[in-house]
């Protein structure tokens, strides 16, 4: 069996000093798994060796980046292979990145914007790079720019018989396909990613708050308007009920374009929407500056629950109507919170079987979250259901859907459990709803 005591990284036991700072995901849900071992790798090599050492001695393993999961899957009782100490970001002349698979996004941005250069990717700066981009990668540039994996021109991986592939679109290309939207954790351990990253552009930050709204109208008029900005614009939006507040809305986002013009675009949404117009836009801000102003949203300190779906066109006004009595009703303890992503743009100028990830052309996403434990949850979900496409997010795993492969994965279903087939035989990387 492998020697786990000549690696690279650490190895902490129960009991060992430092356990109980490292056992932890970022997810506070899992906060009370107790895995037998963390092993914190430092090289390619200490992942091969702990691939094997948990595939001979028959261990479970979770493979951790970042550790928000939303389903548990970078934790277990067995064995956590921690990288987040694999964190280097080079850029080459020629603006490929290598990025090391355990960085984090908050040290991705500003390592990239030292070169002038950026990525298409997400606002939370304790998410992992490459959690993110096996499961697509959706950000404030993304309409622009596309999905973080559509970036994506290499990634080293350790298989489960301890041999390490390089793949790109000339070697491995069923695994390179594979890696770009199937969701995390699927076919091997990623240790590093090669990104065609873009110039870094200035923003235009986009933030504004209303209360005492027509809430159906607003999430009506933003339903009609955000998936068609030009690619240069993307506004999100959500809609907050807390305990004892009136309903809130915010509208949030970045657009590559001029104060003004983004001021005109923005009147388009406010007019239809009946809200007073967006008063204070900040110009000139480079991404990562951008992207840490977004920083602590969605960041809670309490385990929350997350269910989510895609939409191919706007909802009716029945639903919108549910959607909207529903937030409020019966006891609220917490934060309920409706969250509209736009998709359309860049995401959907690759072809869908060009990459795992199966959702091109759906106009918007919609997250339903709450405290975990809150009913409103499932009740909200289901009053979106019936006019949504049934595609879910890899990257927002949801343990209740019916049919998890044609949610996750459509008509990519098939041709993955091939890749599955041909590169994790034995199924070594295993979790519920895993190919
Ligand atoms: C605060 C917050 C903000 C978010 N914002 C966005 C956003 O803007 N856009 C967006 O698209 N998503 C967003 N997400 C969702 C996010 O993309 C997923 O939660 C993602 O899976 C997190 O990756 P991670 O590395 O942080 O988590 P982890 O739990 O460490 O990993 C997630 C999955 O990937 C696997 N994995 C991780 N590293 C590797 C590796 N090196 N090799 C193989 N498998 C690996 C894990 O085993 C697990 O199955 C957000 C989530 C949170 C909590």
């Amino acid at each position: 069996m492998t020697d786990l005591a000549r690696l690279d990284g650490t190895v902490f036991a129960p009991g060992s000093p430092g356990y109980e700072a490292n056992r932890r995901p970022a997810n506070v849900a899992y906060h009370d798994v107790r895995p037998r071992l963390v092993v914190s790798c430092r090289s390619t090599s200490d992942v091969v060796a702990v691939v094997s050492y948990a595939a001979t001695a028959g261990e479970r393993l979770a493979v951790r980046g970042g550790g928000h999961c939303f389903a548990g899957r970078s934790s277990t009782d067995g064995i956590v292979l921690d990288l987040s100490e694999l964190n280097d970001v080079t850029v080459a002349a020629d603006g490929v990145a290598t990025i090391g698979a355990g960085a984090r996004l908050g040290q991705v941005y500003p390592a990239l914007h030292a070169h002038g250069r950026t990525l298409p990717a997400g606002c939370g700066p304790t998410v992992g790079i490459t959690g993110l981009t096996l499961g697509g990668g959706i950000g404030l540039l993304g309409r622009q720019y596309g999905l973080t994996c559509d970036r994506l021109v290499g990634a080293q991986v350790v298989l489960a018989d301890g041999s390490v592939v390089n793949c790109d679109d000339a070697h491995e290309p069923k695994l390179f396909w594979a890696l770009r939207g199937a969701g995390g954790g699927q076919f091997g351990v990623v240790t590093a990613l090669q990104f065609a990253t873009v110039p870094e552009p200035l923003t235009t930050r986009v933030e504004a708050w209303w209360s005492d709204v027509a809430v159906e109208r607003v999430m009506a008029a933003w339903q009609a308007w955000a998936p068609d900005a030009p690619d240069q614009l993307t506004v999100n939006l959500a809609v907050i009920a807390e305990p004892g507040e009136p309903v809130a809305v915010t509208a949030f986002g970045a657009a590559t374009l001029p104060e003004a013009d983004t001021h005109g675009l923005l009147r388009e949404f406010t007019q239809l929407a009946g809200l007073p117009p967006v008063t204070e836009l900040i110009p000139d801000m480079p991404v990562h500056r951008l992207k840490a102003s977004f920083s602590d949203s969605g960041e809670p300190g309490r385990a929350v629950r997350i269910r989510s779906e895609f939409f191919t066109r706007p909802m009716p006004d029945d639903t919108l109507a549910s959607l909207t009595s529903d937030l409020t009703a019966g006891p609220i303890h917490t934060t309920r919170q409706l969250s509209f992503t736009a998709m359309g743009g860049a995401y959907d100028r690759v072809p869908v079987g060009a990459t795992a990830f199966a959702h091109r052309g759906q106009r918007f996403l919609l997250e339903h979250t709450a405290a975990a434990g809150d009913p409103w949850v499932d009740r909200s979900w289901h009053a979106a259901h019936g006019d949504a496409s049934g595609r879910v997010y890899p990257n927002f795993p949801d343990l209740e859907l019916d049919d998890w492969p044609a949610a996750y994965h459509a008509e990519n279903h098939a041709r993955l459990v091939e890749v599955k087939n041909a590169y994790d035989p034995h199924r070594f990387f295993r979790f519920p709803q895993s190919l």
